[in-house]
Protein backbone atom coordinates (compact mmCIF):
# COMPACT_ATOMS: atom_id res chain seq x y z
CA UNK A 1 0.00 0.00 0.00
CA UNK A 2 1.14 3.27 -1.09
CA UNK A 3 0.21 5.56 2.50
CA UNK A 4 0.90 8.56 0.74
CA UNK A 5 -1.57 7.97 -1.90
CA UNK A 6 -4.87 7.57 0.91
CA UNK A 7 -6.93 10.22 1.30
CA UNK A 8 -7.85 11.73 4.52
CA UNK A 9 -11.01 9.93 4.44
CA UNK A 10 -9.54 6.45 4.24
CA UNK A 11 -6.51 7.30 6.20
CA UNK A 12 -9.08 7.97 9.22
CA UNK A 13 -10.76 4.51 8.40
CA UNK A 14 -7.25 2.99 8.30
CA UNK A 15 -5.77 4.65 11.28
CA UNK A 16 -9.27 4.06 12.96
CA UNK A 17 -9.08 0.41 12.54
CA UNK A 18 -5.79 -0.22 13.82
CA UNK A 19 -4.30 -1.17 9.89
CA UNK A 20 -2.34 1.88 9.79
CA UNK A 21 -0.45 4.20 12.51
CA UNK A 22 -0.16 7.70 12.62
CA UNK A 23 3.90 7.37 13.45
CA UNK A 24 4.30 5.11 9.92
CA UNK A 25 1.58 7.37 7.87
CA UNK A 26 3.97 10.09 9.38
CA UNK A 27 7.42 8.74 8.41
CA UNK A 28 5.81 8.03 4.73
CA UNK A 29 5.36 11.94 4.23
CA UNK A 30 8.73 12.48 5.98
CA UNK A 31 10.22 9.91 3.53
CA UNK A 32 8.42 11.42 0.41
CA UNK A 33 9.43 15.19 1.64
CA UNK A 34 12.90 13.75 1.90
CA UNK A 35 12.93 12.55 -1.96
CA UNK A 36 10.88 15.29 -3.57
CA UNK A 37 11.04 18.22 -1.33
CA UNK A 38 14.10 20.27 -2.78
CA UNK A 39 12.66 19.76 -6.45
CA UNK A 40 9.19 21.48 -5.59
CA UNK A 41 10.73 23.97 -3.22
CA UNK A 42 7.24 23.72 -1.26
CA UNK A 43 7.65 23.87 1.87
CA UNK A 44 9.88 27.57 3.59
CA UNK A 45 10.60 25.51 7.11
CA UNK A 46 10.19 21.79 7.98
CA UNK A 47 8.93 20.78 10.93
CA UNK A 48 10.34 16.71 11.19
CA UNK A 49 10.57 16.44 14.93
CA UNK A 50 7.23 17.97 15.50
CA UNK A 51 5.50 16.36 13.05
CA UNK A 52 6.65 12.88 14.92
CA UNK A 53 5.93 13.69 18.19
CA UNK A 54 2.08 14.87 17.07
CA UNK A 55 2.11 11.49 15.49
CA UNK A 56 3.59 9.81 18.64
CA UNK A 57 0.42 11.85 20.62
CA UNK A 58 -2.22 10.33 18.22
CA UNK A 59 -0.66 7.13 18.69
CA UNK A 60 -1.52 7.12 22.21
CA UNK A 61 -5.05 8.49 21.51
CA UNK A 62 -5.90 6.05 19.12
CA UNK A 63 -4.65 3.23 21.54
CA UNK A 64 -6.77 4.62 24.01
CA UNK A 65 -9.55 4.72 22.02
CA UNK A 66 -10.62 8.57 22.29
CA UNK A 67 -9.19 9.76 19.12
CA UNK A 68 -9.61 13.09 17.80
CA UNK A 69 -11.99 13.75 14.33
CA UNK A 70 -8.22 13.87 12.56
CA UNK A 71 -5.87 12.64 14.68
CA UNK A 72 -2.61 11.63 13.01
CA UNK A 73 -3.36 13.80 9.31
CA UNK A 74 -0.11 15.05 8.46
CA UNK A 75 -0.63 18.30 6.95
CA UNK A 76 1.49 21.24 5.67
CA UNK A 77 0.09 24.99 6.78
CA UNK A 78 0.53 27.95 4.58
CA UNK A 79 3.01 29.95 6.15
CA UNK A 80 1.23 32.95 6.95
CA UNK A 81 -0.63 31.44 9.97
CA UNK A 82 1.16 32.52 12.89
CA UNK A 83 2.32 29.06 14.75
CA UNK A 84 4.24 29.24 18.16
CA UNK A 85 7.54 28.50 18.21
CA UNK A 86 7.84 28.12 14.78
CA UNK A 87 9.22 30.57 12.04
CA UNK A 88 6.28 32.21 10.10
CA UNK A 89 7.64 34.07 7.25
CA UNK A 90 4.92 35.40 4.90
CA UNK A 91 7.74 34.72 2.27
CA UNK A 92 9.18 38.13 3.11
CA UNK A 93 12.42 39.01 3.89
CA UNK A 94 11.13 41.58 6.32
CA UNK A 95 9.60 38.30 8.41
CA UNK A 96 12.63 36.06 7.65
CA UNK A 97 13.58 35.28 11.07
CA UNK A 98 10.04 36.00 12.62
CA UNK A 99 9.27 33.16 15.32
CA UNK A 100 6.08 34.40 16.55
CA UNK A 101 4.73 33.59 20.55
CA UNK A 102 1.22 32.91 19.73
CA UNK A 103 -0.53 30.39 17.21
CA UNK A 104 -2.91 31.24 14.98
CA UNK A 105 -6.49 30.25 15.27
CA UNK A 106 -6.42 28.45 12.58
CA UNK A 107 -3.63 26.28 13.66
CA UNK A 108 -4.42 25.75 16.87
CA UNK A 109 -7.72 24.55 15.86
CA UNK A 110 -6.02 21.83 13.91
CA UNK A 111 -3.83 20.90 16.85
CA UNK A 112 -7.08 20.85 18.71
CA UNK A 113 -8.31 18.30 15.80
CA UNK A 114 -5.21 15.92 16.28
CA UNK A 115 -3.06 16.40 12.86
CA UNK A 116 0.18 16.44 12.24
CA UNK A 117 1.87 19.43 10.98
CA UNK A 118 4.85 18.32 8.57
CA UNK A 119 5.77 22.01 7.90
CA UNK A 120 5.17 25.76 6.69
CA UNK A 121 4.49 26.12 2.85
CA UNK A 122 5.32 28.14 0.58
CA UNK A 123 3.60 31.49 -0.88
CA UNK A 124 4.36 34.70 -2.97
CA UNK A 125 5.39 37.10 -0.30
CA UNK A 126 2.49 38.42 1.80
CA UNK A 127 0.05 36.26 -0.64
CA UNK A 128 0.56 38.77 -3.37
CA UNK A 129 0.66 36.71 -6.61
CA UNK A 130 -0.46 34.17 -8.67
CA UNK A 131 2.81 31.95 -9.28
CA UNK A 132 3.88 31.98 -5.79
CA UNK A 133 7.28 33.86 -7.64
CA UNK A 134 7.28 36.73 -5.37
CA UNK A 135 8.57 34.26 -2.43
CA UNK A 136 11.60 35.40 -0.80
CA UNK A 137 12.17 31.59 -0.89
CA UNK A 138 11.69 30.91 -4.63
CA UNK A 139 8.54 29.63 -6.57
CA UNK A 140 7.40 26.22 -5.30
CA UNK A 141 6.95 24.12 -8.71
CA UNK A 142 4.18 21.69 -10.00
CA UNK A 143 4.50 18.39 -9.98
CA UNK A 144 2.87 17.66 -13.19
CA UNK A 145 5.38 17.41 -16.21
CA UNK A 146 8.29 18.21 -13.90
CA UNK A 147 10.33 18.37 -16.42
CA UNK A 148 8.59 21.81 -17.80
CA UNK A 149 8.78 23.74 -14.61
CA UNK A 150 5.13 24.76 -14.16
CA UNK A 151 3.64 27.09 -11.84
CA UNK A 152 1.72 25.32 -8.80
CA UNK A 153 -0.30 28.58 -8.89
CA UNK A 154 -0.42 31.20 -6.14
CA UNK A 155 -0.35 32.39 -3.86
CA UNK A 156 -1.00 29.56 -1.70
CA UNK A 157 1.29 27.35 -4.18
CA UNK A 158 3.34 25.83 -1.98
CA UNK A 159 0.31 23.78 -0.32
CA UNK A 160 -0.64 23.07 -4.06
CA UNK A 161 2.67 22.06 -5.03
CA UNK A 162 2.93 19.80 -1.64
CA UNK A 163 -0.24 17.91 -1.51
CA UNK A 164 -0.30 17.10 -5.35
CA UNK A 165 2.61 15.71 -5.21
CA UNK A 166 1.52 13.84 -2.12
CA UNK A 167 4.37 15.71 0.52
CA UNK A 168 1.22 16.23 2.65
CA UNK A 169 -2.32 14.67 2.85
CA UNK A 170 -3.96 18.13 2.64
CA UNK A 171 -2.79 22.01 3.86
CA UNK A 172 -4.31 25.50 4.38
CA UNK A 173 -4.72 28.38 2.04
CA UNK A 174 -6.02 31.71 2.29
CA UNK A 175 -8.13 33.28 -0.43
CA UNK A 176 -8.03 37.15 -0.62
CA UNK A 177 -8.21 37.31 -4.21
CA UNK A 178 -8.62 33.41 -5.38
CA UNK A 179 -5.30 32.23 -3.78
CA UNK A 180 -7.09 28.84 -3.00
CA UNK A 181 -8.92 28.59 -6.21
CA UNK A 182 -6.89 29.04 -8.83
CA UNK A 183 -3.72 27.09 -7.73
CA UNK A 184 -6.23 24.41 -7.16
CA UNK A 185 -7.16 24.53 -10.05
CA UNK A 186 -4.51 23.86 -11.79
CA UNK A 187 -2.72 21.43 -9.99
CA UNK A 188 -6.10 18.78 -10.09
CA UNK A 189 -7.10 19.78 -6.50
CA UNK A 190 -10.05 20.74 -4.49
CA UNK A 191 -9.98 24.55 -3.20
CA UNK A 192 -12.62 25.84 -1.10
CA UNK A 193 -12.93 29.60 -0.23
CA UNK A 194 -15.40 29.69 2.63
CA UNK A 195 -17.68 32.13 3.49
CA UNK A 196 -16.38 35.46 4.84
CA UNK A 197 -15.80 34.80 8.44
CA UNK A 198 -16.04 30.99 8.65
CA UNK A 199 -12.96 30.68 9.02
CA UNK A 200 -11.08 33.00 11.91
CA UNK A 201 -8.22 35.79 10.66
CA UNK A 202 -7.01 35.74 13.77
CA UNK A 203 -3.09 34.99 13.96
CA UNK A 204 -3.08 34.85 9.88
CA UNK A 205 -0.72 37.49 8.55
CA UNK A 206 -3.08 40.20 7.18
CA UNK A 207 -3.00 41.12 3.35
CA UNK A 208 -6.48 43.14 2.92
CA UNK A 209 -8.35 42.07 5.87
CA UNK A 210 -12.15 43.11 4.21
CA UNK A 211 -11.53 39.95 1.66
CA UNK A 212 -9.04 37.00 3.58
CA UNK A 213 -10.33 34.03 3.91
CA UNK A 214 -8.46 31.16 5.15
CA UNK A 215 -9.76 27.84 3.61
CA UNK A 216 -8.55 24.05 2.82
CA UNK A 217 -6.77 22.67 -0.02
CA UNK A 218 -7.13 18.92 -0.16
CA UNK A 219 -7.29 16.01 -3.27
CA UNK A 220 -11.31 15.60 -2.93
CA UNK A 221 -14.07 17.33 -1.58
CA UNK A 222 -14.57 14.97 1.18
CA UNK A 223 -11.00 15.80 2.40
CA UNK A 224 -11.52 19.40 1.98
CA UNK A 225 -15.05 19.17 3.69
CA UNK A 226 -12.96 17.43 6.60
CA UNK A 227 -10.49 19.57 7.02
CA UNK A 228 -12.95 23.06 6.62
CA UNK A 229 -14.93 21.42 10.12
CA UNK A 230 -11.41 21.65 11.56
CA UNK A 231 -11.09 24.86 10.53
CA UNK A 232 -14.41 26.64 10.53
CA UNK A 233 -16.65 28.18 14.03
CA UNK A 234 -16.41 31.40 15.69
CA UNK A 235 -13.82 33.12 17.40
CA UNK A 236 -14.17 36.22 19.80
CA UNK A 237 -10.55 37.26 18.76
CA UNK A 238 -11.96 37.92 15.16
CA UNK A 239 -14.10 40.88 15.08
CA UNK A 240 -15.25 39.88 11.68
CA UNK A 241 -15.55 35.98 12.71
CA UNK A 242 -18.98 34.89 12.03
CA UNK A 243 -21.53 32.94 14.29
CA UNK A 244 -21.45 29.72 12.37
CA UNK A 245 -19.90 26.66 11.50
CA UNK A 246 -18.94 23.61 9.33
CA UNK A 247 -19.40 20.20 10.36
CA UNK A 248 -19.14 16.68 8.29
CA UNK A 249 -18.40 13.35 10.03
CA UNK A 250 -16.40 10.86 7.77
CA UNK A 251 -17.73 12.37 4.70
CA UNK A 252 -20.27 14.49 2.86
CA UNK A 253 -23.59 13.22 2.48
CA UNK A 254 -25.26 13.54 -1.14
CA UNK A 255 -27.48 16.09 -2.18
CA UNK A 256 -29.92 14.90 -5.02
CA UNK A 257 -29.45 17.17 -8.58
CA UNK A 258 -32.90 16.72 -9.66
CA UNK A 259 -34.76 19.92 -9.71
CA UNK A 260 -31.52 21.57 -8.82
CA UNK A 261 -31.45 25.62 -9.92
CA UNK A 262 -27.90 25.76 -10.85
CA UNK A 263 -26.72 29.33 -12.56
CA UNK A 264 -24.10 30.31 -15.06
CA UNK A 265 -22.70 33.49 -15.36
CA UNK A 266 -23.96 34.89 -18.94
CA UNK A 267 -21.15 37.94 -18.68
CA UNK A 268 -18.68 35.10 -18.73
CA UNK A 269 -19.59 34.08 -21.53
CA UNK A 270 -17.65 36.97 -23.31
CA UNK A 271 -14.29 36.42 -21.59
CA UNK A 272 -11.93 34.03 -23.88
CA UNK A 273 -11.19 30.87 -22.32
CA UNK A 274 -8.93 28.29 -23.74
CA UNK A 275 -11.14 25.81 -25.76
CA UNK A 276 -10.44 22.69 -23.18
CA UNK A 277 -11.90 25.00 -20.55
CA UNK A 278 -14.68 25.72 -22.51
CA UNK A 279 -14.91 21.82 -23.55
CA UNK A 280 -14.41 20.04 -19.81
CA UNK A 281 -17.00 22.57 -18.67
CA UNK A 282 -19.82 22.25 -21.38
CA UNK A 283 -19.19 18.25 -20.15
CA UNK A 284 -19.65 19.16 -16.97
CA UNK A 285 -23.12 20.86 -17.19
CA UNK A 286 -24.15 17.88 -19.44
CA UNK A 287 -23.72 15.76 -16.83
CA UNK A 288 -25.13 18.12 -14.25
CA UNK A 289 -28.46 18.59 -16.29
CA UNK A 290 -28.51 14.72 -17.33
CA UNK A 291 -28.89 13.86 -13.68
CA UNK A 292 -31.67 16.43 -13.40
CA UNK A 293 -30.82 19.83 -12.72
CA UNK A 294 -31.95 23.29 -14.30
CA UNK A 295 -29.53 25.16 -15.87
CA UNK A 296 -30.45 28.52 -16.11
CA UNK A 297 -28.72 31.96 -17.18
CA UNK A 298 -27.91 34.54 -14.24
CA UNK A 299 -26.31 38.16 -14.96
CA UNK A 300 -23.66 39.55 -12.06
CA UNK A 301 -23.83 42.92 -14.66
CA UNK A 302 -20.82 44.34 -12.66
CA UNK A 303 -18.50 41.38 -12.72
CA UNK A 304 -15.97 42.17 -15.38
CA UNK A 305 -15.42 45.58 -13.34
CA UNK A 306 -14.50 43.15 -10.64
CA UNK A 307 -10.98 42.80 -11.22
CA UNK A 308 -10.26 46.48 -11.21
CA UNK A 309 -12.28 46.94 -7.57
CA UNK A 310 -10.09 44.30 -6.04
CA UNK A 311 -6.89 45.65 -7.18
CA UNK A 312 -7.80 49.22 -5.63
CA UNK A 313 -9.45 47.76 -2.66
CA UNK A 314 -6.92 44.80 -2.08
CA UNK A 315 -3.65 47.30 -2.28
CA UNK A 316 -5.48 49.48 -0.28
CA UNK A 317 -6.08 47.28 2.60
CA UNK A 318 -2.77 46.38 2.17
CA UNK A 319 -0.82 49.33 2.69
CA UNK A 320 -2.37 49.96 5.77
CA UNK A 321 -1.93 46.50 7.30
CA UNK A 322 1.74 46.11 6.28
CA UNK A 323 2.49 49.64 7.71
CA UNK A 324 3.39 47.85 11.05
CA UNK A 325 6.63 46.37 9.48
CA UNK A 326 9.11 49.58 10.23
CA UNK A 327 11.69 47.32 11.94
CA UNK A 328 10.58 48.74 14.84
CA UNK A 329 8.21 45.26 16.84
CA UNK A 330 8.57 42.74 14.24
CA UNK A 331 11.64 41.20 12.05
CA UNK A 332 14.11 42.75 9.79
CA UNK A 333 15.72 46.08 10.89
CA UNK A 334 17.81 47.86 8.78
CA UNK A 335 19.95 51.08 11.10
CA UNK A 336 19.45 53.92 9.15
CA UNK A 337 20.74 57.41 10.15
CA UNK A 338 17.84 58.68 11.43
CA UNK A 339 14.37 57.15 12.17
CA UNK A 340 12.77 58.26 8.92
CA UNK A 341 15.74 56.59 7.02
CA UNK A 342 15.32 53.65 9.51
CA UNK A 343 11.99 52.84 8.42
CA UNK A 344 13.10 53.99 4.97
CA UNK A 345 16.02 51.24 4.65
CA UNK A 346 14.02 47.92 6.21
CA UNK A 347 11.06 48.58 4.39
CA UNK A 348 13.07 48.92 1.19
CA UNK A 349 15.50 45.98 1.92
CA UNK A 350 12.66 44.17 3.32
CA UNK A 351 9.51 44.14 0.93
CA UNK A 352 9.80 42.55 -2.78
CA UNK A 353 8.90 44.42 -5.99
CA UNK A 354 5.40 43.14 -6.03
CA UNK A 355 4.89 44.48 -2.40
CA UNK A 356 6.04 47.36 -2.67
CA UNK A 357 4.26 48.20 -5.61
CA UNK A 358 0.72 47.52 -3.91
CA UNK A 359 2.22 49.31 -0.98
CA UNK A 360 2.74 52.58 -4.08
CA UNK A 361 -0.85 52.20 -5.61
CA UNK A 362 -2.73 51.44 -1.96
CA UNK A 363 -1.15 54.50 -0.61
CA UNK A 364 -2.04 56.50 -3.78
CA UNK A 365 -5.57 55.29 -4.08
CA UNK A 366 -6.58 56.29 -0.24
CA UNK A 367 -4.65 60.06 -0.31
CA UNK A 368 -6.97 62.93 -0.71
CA UNK A 369 -6.82 63.54 -3.95
CA UNK A 370 -7.96 59.99 -5.12
CA UNK A 371 -9.89 58.29 -2.74
CA UNK A 372 -13.14 59.46 -4.26
CA UNK A 373 -12.72 58.78 -7.65
CA UNK A 374 -10.34 55.35 -6.89
CA UNK A 375 -11.37 53.91 -3.42
CA UNK A 376 -15.08 54.70 -3.09
CA UNK A 377 -15.92 53.74 -6.34
CA UNK A 378 -14.37 50.43 -6.02
CA UNK A 379 -16.49 49.98 -2.95
CA UNK A 380 -19.11 51.09 -4.92
CA UNK A 381 -19.07 47.69 -7.38
CA UNK A 382 -18.17 45.76 -4.69
CA UNK A 383 -21.71 46.69 -3.33
CA UNK A 384 -23.08 46.49 -7.04
CA UNK A 385 -21.58 42.93 -7.42
CA UNK A 386 -22.63 41.60 -4.20
CA UNK A 387 -26.24 42.53 -4.72
CA UNK A 388 -25.80 40.97 -8.06
CA UNK A 389 -25.24 37.65 -6.46
CA UNK A 390 -27.85 38.28 -4.13
CA UNK A 391 -30.35 38.50 -7.07
CA UNK A 392 -29.15 35.74 -8.71
CA UNK A 393 -29.07 33.38 -5.68
CA UNK A 394 -33.44 34.53 -5.94
CA UNK A 395 -33.12 32.62 -9.44
CA UNK A 396 -31.21 29.72 -8.57
CA UNK A 397 -29.37 27.71 -5.46
CA UNK A 398 -25.63 27.57 -6.61
CA UNK A 399 -23.76 28.76 -9.69
CA UNK A 400 -21.14 27.52 -11.97
CA UNK A 401 -18.00 29.77 -13.90
CA UNK A 402 -15.13 28.05 -14.67
CA UNK A 403 -11.97 28.26 -12.56
CA UNK A 404 -9.07 30.00 -14.75
CA UNK A 405 -9.18 30.50 -18.34
CA UNK A 406 -6.56 27.59 -18.94
CA UNK A 407 -3.90 25.36 -17.91
CA UNK A 408 -0.70 25.79 -15.54
CA UNK A 409 1.84 28.14 -17.37
CA UNK A 410 5.78 27.69 -17.41
CA UNK A 411 7.17 29.44 -14.35
CA UNK A 412 9.48 31.81 -16.51
CA UNK A 413 6.13 32.68 -17.96
CA UNK A 414 6.94 36.51 -18.91
CA UNK A 415 3.88 37.95 -17.83
CA UNK A 416 3.63 42.09 -16.62
CA UNK A 417 1.95 42.89 -13.53
CA UNK A 418 -1.59 43.39 -15.69
CA UNK A 419 -1.02 40.38 -17.36
CA UNK A 420 -1.27 38.31 -13.59
CA UNK A 421 -3.87 40.50 -12.37
CA UNK A 422 -6.35 39.50 -15.13
CA UNK A 423 -5.67 36.09 -14.32
CA UNK A 424 -7.52 36.42 -11.16
CA UNK A 425 -10.36 37.52 -13.17
CA UNK A 426 -13.00 33.89 -12.47
CA UNK A 427 -12.29 34.32 -9.20
CA UNK A 428 -12.19 37.96 -7.14
CA UNK A 429 -15.50 38.84 -7.17
CA UNK A 430 -16.87 36.12 -4.40
CA UNK A 431 -14.00 37.98 -2.44
CA UNK A 432 -15.74 41.33 -2.69
CA UNK A 433 -19.25 39.39 -2.31
CA UNK A 434 -18.11 36.88 0.67
CA UNK A 435 -19.58 34.36 -0.68
CA UNK A 436 -18.49 30.41 -0.44
CA UNK A 437 -16.48 28.88 -3.74
CA UNK A 438 -15.63 25.93 -4.24
CA UNK A 439 -12.99 25.11 -7.13
CA UNK A 440 -13.23 21.19 -8.52
CA UNK A 441 -10.93 19.73 -11.04
CA UNK A 442 -13.27 19.26 -14.05
CA UNK A 443 -11.00 17.22 -16.06
CA UNK A 444 -7.65 17.19 -18.05
CA UNK A 445 -7.39 19.01 -21.41
CA UNK A 446 -5.35 18.36 -24.52
CA UNK A 447 -2.21 18.79 -22.65
CA UNK A 448 -2.66 16.39 -20.40
CA UNK A 449 -2.67 19.36 -17.73
CA UNK A 450 -6.19 19.31 -15.01
CA UNK A 451 -8.80 21.88 -14.83
CA UNK A 452 -11.32 23.19 -12.27
CA UNK A 453 -14.46 24.66 -12.22
CA UNK A 454 -16.23 26.46 -9.81
CA UNK A 455 -19.42 25.98 -7.50
CA UNK A 456 -20.76 29.29 -6.10
CA UNK A 457 -22.82 30.10 -3.12
CA UNK A 458 -24.67 32.12 -1.03
CA UNK A 459 -23.33 33.16 2.06
CA UNK A 460 -22.90 30.38 4.48
CA UNK A 461 -24.66 28.06 2.26
CA UNK A 462 -21.09 26.37 2.06
CA UNK A 463 -22.40 22.43 2.75
CA UNK A 464 -24.02 22.77 -0.52
CA UNK A 465 -21.22 24.74 -2.38
CA UNK A 466 -19.06 21.27 -1.67
CA UNK A 467 -22.58 18.61 -1.87
CA UNK A 468 -22.00 19.96 -5.45
CA UNK A 469 -18.60 19.65 -6.31
CA UNK A 470 -18.75 16.55 -4.85
CA UNK A 471 -21.36 15.50 -7.74
CA UNK A 472 -18.58 17.18 -10.72
CA UNK A 473 -15.63 15.67 -9.27
CA UNK A 474 -17.60 12.07 -9.90
CA UNK A 475 -18.53 13.08 -13.02
CA UNK A 476 -15.24 14.31 -13.91
CA UNK A 477 -13.49 11.30 -12.25
CA UNK A 478 -9.77 12.94 -12.06
CA UNK A 479 -7.28 10.75 -11.31
CA UNK A 480 -4.99 12.55 -8.99
CA UNK A 481 -2.90 10.20 -7.06
CA UNK A 482 0.62 11.08 -6.13
CA UNK A 483 2.35 8.57 -6.68
CA UNK A 484 0.59 8.78 -10.71
CA UNK A 485 1.85 12.54 -10.91
CA UNK A 486 5.19 12.58 -9.09
CA UNK A 487 6.61 8.75 -9.26
CA UNK A 488 6.55 6.76 -6.41
N1 LIG B 1 -3.65 36.92 -7.24
C1 LIG B 1 -4.33 37.78 -6.34
C2 LIG B 1 -3.40 38.86 -5.85
O1 LIG B 1 -2.29 38.85 -6.26
C3 LIG B 1 -4.94 37.01 -5.21
C4 LIG B 1 -4.05 36.75 -4.08
C5 LIG B 1 -4.73 36.08 -2.93
O2 LIG B 1 -5.85 35.60 -3.03
N2 LIG B 1 -4.04 36.06 -1.81
O3 LIG B 1 -3.75 39.71 -5.11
Amino acid sequence: MNLTDLTIAEALEKLKSGEITATELTRAYLDRIEKFGDQLNCYITLTPERALADAAESDKRYAAGNPLPLDGIPIGMKDLFATRGIRTTAASHILENFTPEYESTVSQKFIDAGTVLLGKTNLDEFAMGTFSKTSFFGAPISPYQIENKLTAGGSSGGTTSAVASGLAIGGTGTDTGGSIRFPAAITGLVGMKPTYGLCSRWGCVAFASSLDTPGPIARTVDDAALLLSAMAGYDEKDSTSANAGFYVKDRLTQIGLNKLKIGVIKEFDDVEISPDMKKLFDERIEDLKKSGAEIITVSIPNILDALAAYYIIAPAEASSNLARYDGMRYGLRVEGKDLIDTYKKTRAAGFGEEVQRRMVVGTAVLSSESYEVYFMQAARVRRLIADAFNRAFEQCDLIVCPSSAGTALPLDSDLSPLEYYALDLFTVAMNLAGIPACSVPCGLAENKLPLGMQVVGRAFDDMRVLQLAKHIEEFAGLNNKPSEIMGK
